[in-house]
């Protein structure tokens, strides 16, 4: 019998894999421009980091750890989260004590929840976050929130809502709590066993119970901002400020407390809702947080951070058609029959190849009509054609599988001839330079910028200038 995938895990294939490549990369490159730097944690750790880290209050800890004891009877658990693991090895490698504060990092990688599957929820799936940690600024938190929009505009997200809240300082939170134990008192007998439970170790959980009965109960429930100490309110109404500066839309939500216990002051969600009115729901989210590197045994140092859901934002894209044109489509099919065509036909792949051309090749014996057929459902631009007779006469047949057209080349001119026709391609679609060019380009097809050499011209492309081009052999300058 075959053995089948776990429950809530999924492969991840081809060019799904791809677009998480794609949205890992982008989120990298717009915290490295916010002056962020990587570091991989392991995905198991010890499993008191989470107890004493998330909390042992919320749903991750109590419900939804993967929790094994290793051979040498050590506690152990797959990271449901990146946080704690982050902050871990800040502790463990003493960079606060190496490096100027704050230490900003980013992370990506698989988490592990055992959550009930559902859509869009998995047991393992994948997240993208970044941390600051070491200065206690309200500037910091919001330079993370304006982080976390950038990396969505860059990825093509348009109606982007954050959702805001602040938690307030510890004492505004101590206050609050216990103003919602007197006000859940003679309530939480009847609502579920989890808010039960939450009404003893962390009465602000009662808030996001999705119980529809428990919400009907939290709508009168007293709310964070009658409780939020001076600074506190100065520092939202800051956040707010820049908010509307930077012209970001947000929704204030007394409700939104998140799901792990250490957060502090000000947190946020990202949400999508598309221009129809489709509610995606959160992408990811974060906030403050001030006693967890000293809870860890560092110290007191506050932080600030974030994780997307990297499955999330995928689907969204995919969905919504965001991602379509980042999806890889092979280059050349070189169609090859007969044993001497194949030993030309993998010569010619290799180097095509080494001009950075996708070539897919085949070693098998199947009629052209299928080869054909093959080329067009993975979007193939050109086809190759060598079959006995081009062999002989050292001519192969190049098409372009958009137009139809069809062209024979000789042998030694294939791979120029190929290659120049992708110049031609692509510069047909965009000039690759990424300088501004707003004269006419005039290498005819060929512009040099595209053998992926630095544009030497400063905006005047080089071939206008009458010299030698030195992209070796190509430009027709
Ligand atoms: P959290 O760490 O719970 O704040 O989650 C941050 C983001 O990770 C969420 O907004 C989701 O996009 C994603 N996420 C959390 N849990 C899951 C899950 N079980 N499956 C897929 N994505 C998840």
């Amino acid at each position: 019998m075959a053995i089948s995938i776990p429950k809530g895990t999924h492969d991840i294939i081809a060019n799904e894999a791809r677009g998480y490549d794609y949205i890992e990369e982008v989120c990298a490159n717009i915290a490295t421009v916010y002056g962020f730097d990587p570091l991989r944690t392991p995905i198991f750790e010890a499993t008191e980091l989470f107890s004493r880290g998330v909390g042992e209050s919320s749903d991750i800890v109590s419900k939804e750890m993967y929790t094994f004891l290793d051979k040498g009877n050590r506690s152990i658990t797959l990271r449901p989260e990146g946080t704690a693991g982050i902050v871990r090895s800040i502790i463990t490698n003493k960079l606060h004590a190496q490096a100027d504060l704050p230490l900003k990092y980013y992370y990506t990688g698989p988490m592990f929840r055992y959550e009930r599957p559902q859509l869009g929820r998995f047991r393992q799936f994948h997240q993208f976050g970044v941390e600051s940690i070491g200065v206690n600024s309200i500037f910091e938190d919001i330079e993370v929130i304006l982080l976390g929009y950038e990396i969505l505009r860059n990825l093509g997200f348009e109606n982007i809502t954050l959702k805001i809240n602040s938690l307030g300082d510890s004492m505004s939170r101590a206050n609050y709590k216990s103003a919602l134990q007197t006000y859940f008192k003679d309530k939480v007998g009847d609502m579920c066993e989890d808010c039960k439970h939450r009404y003893e170790t962390n009465p602000l959980r009662i808030l996001d119970c999705k119980v529809p009965f428990d919400q009907a109960l939290t709508v009168d429930a007293p709310k964070m901002k009658q409780f939020l100490s001076e600074s506190a309110q100065k520092d939202f109404d800051i956040v707010l400020e820049k908010l509307d500066t930077f012209e970001i839309p947000y929704e204030l939500d007394d409700h939104l407390v998140r799901g792990l216990d250490y957060y502090s002051g000000v947190i946020f969600e990202f949400s999508y809702i598309t221009s129809e009115g489709k509610d995606y729901g959160a992408l990811g989210g974060g906030g403050h947080y001030d006693r967890l590197v000293k809870e860890l045994g560092g110290p007191a140092l506050e932080g600030v951070g974030f994780a997307f859901g990297i499955e999330r934002l995928y689907s969204v894209m995919r969905d919504e058609n965001m991602i379509e044109e980042k999806l890889v489509t092979d280059d050349v099919h070189i169609m090859s029959i007969g044993d001497e065509a194949r030993t030309d036909a993998i010569d010619l792949g290799e180097a095509l190849r080494m001009m950075g051309l996708r070539v897919i090749l085949n070693y098998e014996d199947k009629t052209l009509k299928s080869l054909f057929k093959r080329a067009e459902r993975s979007q193939a631009k050109f086809a190759v054609i060598i079959g006995e007779e081009e062999v002989k006469a050292e001519v192969l047949k190049v098409k372009n599988l958009q137009t139809e057209e069809q062209e024979d080349v000789a042998y030694q001119d294939a791979v120029n001839h190929i290659v120049g026709l992708f110049k031609q391609h692509h510069h047909d679609q965009e000039c690759g330079c990424g300088h501004d060019h707003d004269h006419e380009c005039e290498c005819g097809g060929d512009c040099k910028c595209e053998d992926g050499h630095e544009c030497e011209c400063g905006g005047d492309c080089k071939c206008e200038d009458g010299h030698e081009c030195e992209c070796g052999g190509d430009c027709k300058c």
